[in-house]
């Protein structure tokens, strides 16, 4: 498994991570235990999943050692004032004692509090209490606010991302600030994109399947990923991505497939409070 670095002391992400949104609290422990008996070690929670404490049972009862487990979890948009208090009771339902990446779910524009958010986590992270911080559906315009307002750079900015909306120039602003782009949905929700006979050609040519081509295509591209699947083929699937390189060709014709697709909120405009 590959990992990257952030931009905080030394701490390493492993690049291709398991994401639980929409799995009940009890599918999750399932699904989580499966997942890291598979290899994963990166598990991509949040409050608003409402299976933090499913995820917690999976790590607790899991052979591998915590300390070689990467775990996230997200402050949830009615949080942003009283971060520290929603931290500590995501990682009580976890049950761990400390956390290895926390990020702001969502900018939420309209109530203008995540500046406040931020300085929090930044406590969090001077703390010890998290290895590392960062932020999730930023734009650039959010970004730049937290960088000329508060001290740290993000470390993440977990956004949508997958060939039909592969957000280049959110993902080049990244890149010259030294922020790793995570992506979410990365599959784009499994429906329809898959379909593609662009990815079963490339499939065919590999011997790969249409969501091996994809997950390989944002590995090449240095995205961290964190497919969902609550299958066990697919979860093993998802991980067997590491032995076979896509041609440049192969990423154009990947790259063809951007039609500017958003299949989540636009974070401009989002402002859900759950
Ligand atoms: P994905 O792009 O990971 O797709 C998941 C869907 O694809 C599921 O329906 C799954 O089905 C199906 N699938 C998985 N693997 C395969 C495969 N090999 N072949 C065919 N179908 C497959 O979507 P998500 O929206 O779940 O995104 C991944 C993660 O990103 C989330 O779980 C969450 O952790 C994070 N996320 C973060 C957001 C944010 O705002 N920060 C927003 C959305 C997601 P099945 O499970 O039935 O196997």
């Amino acid at each position: 498994m590959n990992s990257l670095l952030l931009n905080t002391d030394g701490v390493q992400i492993p690049q291709l991570g398991f994401g639980v949104w929409q799995v009940p609290d009890d599918e999750a422990e399932r699904a989580v235990s499966f997942a890291i008996e598979a290899g994963y070690t990166s598990i991509d929670t949040a409050r608003l999943y409402f299976n933090e404490e499913g995820v917690g049972r999976a790590i607790a009862r899991a052979d591998v050692p915590r300390e070689k487990l990467f775990i996230t979890t997200k402050l949830w948009n009615d949080d942003h004032d009283r971060a520290e208090a929603a931290f500590e009771a995501s990682l009580s339902r976890l049950g761990l004692d400390q956390l290895d990446l926390y990020l702001i779910h969502w900018p939420v524009p309209a109530q203008d509090k995540y500046v406040q958010a931020w300085k929090s986590m930044e406590r969090l992270y001077k703390d010890g209490r998290v290895r590392a911080i960062g932020v999730s559906n930023f734009t650039i315009a959010h970004l730049e606010r937290l960088m000329n307002e508060t001290e740290i750079v993000p470390s993440i900015n977990q956004i949508e991302l997958h060939p039909r909306f592969p957000q280049p120039e959110l993902r080049a602003f990244h890149e010259a600030n030294g922020i790793l782009t995570e992506a979410w949905s990365p599959l784009g929700q499994g429906r329809g994109l898959l379909d593609d006979p662009a990815l079963a050609t490339l499939g065919r040519k590999h011997g790969k399947s249409p969501a091996q081509v994809v997950l390989r295509w944002h590995v090449q591209l240095g995205n961290v990923v964190i497919p969902k699947s609550v299958t066990p083929s697919r979860i093993r699937e998802n991980i067997d991505v590491f032995d076979f390189t896509l041609d440049p060709e192969d990423m154009a014709a990947i790259g063809a497939l951007n039609n500017g697709t958003r299949l989540g909120p636009d974070p401009a405009t989002f402002n859900w409070m759950g």
